[in-house]
């Protein structure tokens, strides 16, 4: 018998936050969410934690972390890269919350003390972290240092996918789930659970005919991404492709793409990574984002939904050029603006809504398992039971649904609330 309450990411995306209790009492992730109207936090752990675990950088598992440690004494388990990049992250929170004058939470002492509680370890090697308890990660294949955790406790053995793809990408190898030997209780990430991507290979070649394309007319390719995992992947595609055009690289995705060259055991293939990002123009201050304008470029930026970041630098250039073209490669979170700019063609820009004439165009390089992945994630895994996290309410409900067809336990948990399996 496991207790596991949950403390986020129940029919939601974000903030993911749980508590698996057996004795032993072990956190898995400690998030935040990020909204249009600021920060969702989880709920509060109150209880003394034995341990706690984090499955990858992502600010929606990491992000409320050094808060924890406020109060928590407990050791924390993350991958180097994860720790390396997680860093980067919270400090960025702290500037970010300093110049718009908001509480971020916690501070620089708190990060201090996260890292010194932070014990990394790597794919595949066991650890015991109470007496009853152990976990080895295995890669997930989502971003740099991404792991599922297989949590052994002293009845149960639980897994934890944390975010994972079950298929090849450019930077990652498949989620290693055929290295597991047992499960009990799978927690898995839902975000996708009601439908499968469309084929990688086609995506990539749409988006880099799209890209040369536009570059062949003259415009200018705006690539608002994803600092962690989105932007040095895209950097990769348009090296493999061959496309002829300057590539610009500006803002936060630099000091991750660092880490992903610091780090080339956790990717499939670093030579090309590190081949393509040579190749890249590191843009360092405002004369290379005017020179970057001066020829038809591709401009790979912050934020991937426009939420702030390094393509406000650019756009006042470019929304008015129907030469030009702003590409969308990852989930846009209901009303922030890469969604609005998808649904309505129109943009703020310092303080005035614009209707963009650029080209605005989405494709689908998600970094999470389509719903045929994480069914044969399961069906390798062959759990007792499915706790179905990190998806919306909606999608939660219908993947559940297909799992509870295919004869296995589903739960949908809701927020705050205990379950014993
Ligand atoms: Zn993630
Ligand atoms: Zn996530």
């Amino acid at each position: 018998m496991v207790k596991i309450t949950f403390k986020g990411a129940s029919q939601e995306v974000g903030r993911s936050a749980f508590l698996v209790d057996d004795g032993d009492k072990i956190l898995l992730d400690y998030g935040v969410k990020l909204t249009p109207h600021g920060l969702e936090y989880p709920l509060p752990v109150k209880t003394n934690l034995d341990a706690s675990v984090v499955s990858h950088a992502h600010l929606d598992h990491t992000g409320n972390l050094p808060h924890l440690f406020q109060e928590t004494n407990c050791l924390t388990y993350m991958t180097p890269p994860t720790l390396d990049i997680a860093k980067i992250l919270w400090f960025d929170t702290l500037k970010i919350a300093g110049l718009e004058g908001m509480d971020a939470n916690f501070s620089k002492d708190e990060i201090a003390k996260t890292e010194k509680f932070t014990f990394p370890i790597g794919y595949r090697k066991h650890m015991d972290i109470t007496d009853h308890s152990s976990i080895v990660f295995h890669d997930a294949g989502h971003i740099v240092g991404s792991a599922i955790t297989e949590l052994r406790m002293r009845n149960s053995a639980v897994v934890y996918t944390g975010d994972f793809r079950y298929l090849e990408t450019r930077l990652h190898a498949p989620a290693q789930f055929e290295r597991i030997k047992e499960c009990d209780v799978m927690i898995t990430e839902s975000t996708y659970g009601d439908r499968d991507h469309p084929d990688r290979k086609h995506t990539e070649k749409a988006f880099v005919e799209s890209v040369q394309g536009t570059i062949d007319r003259g415009g200018h390719v705006l690539l608002p991404s994803f600092a962690v995992g989105r932007s040095q992947e895209l950097i990769d595609v348009l090296h493999e492709y061959k496309v002829q055009a300057p590539v610009y690289f500006d803002g936060m995705g630099q000091s991750v793409a660092r880490i992903y060259l610091a780090n080339p055991s956790y990717l499939k293939d670093h030579k090309a990574l590190r081949s393509a990002l040579d190749k890249v123009n590191w843009v360092k201050n405002v004369k290379m984002r005017k020179q970057a304008l001066k020829q038809p470029s591709v401009i790979v930026c912050t934020s991937g939904m426009m939420q702030g970041g390094s393509v406000y630098a650019y756009l006042p250039e470019v929304y008015n050029d129907k030469n030009s073209k702003i590409m969308l490669t990852g989930y846009q979170v209901a009303e922030t603006p890469g969604k609005v700019l998808l649904e309505t063609g129109r943009i703020n820009l310092d303080g005035l809504n614009v209707a963009v004439k650029a080209g605005v165009e989405r494709y689908d390089f998600s970094a999470h398992a389509g719903r045929e992945e994480l069914f044969r994630a399961m069906n390798v895994l062959n759990p007792q039971h499915v706790v179905c996290v990190h998806g919306d309410a909606e999608v939660t409900r219908k993947f559940a649904e297909g799992i509870r067809a295919e004869g296995f336990d589903a739960v949908v948990p809701e927020l705050g609330r205990t379950v014993e399996l």
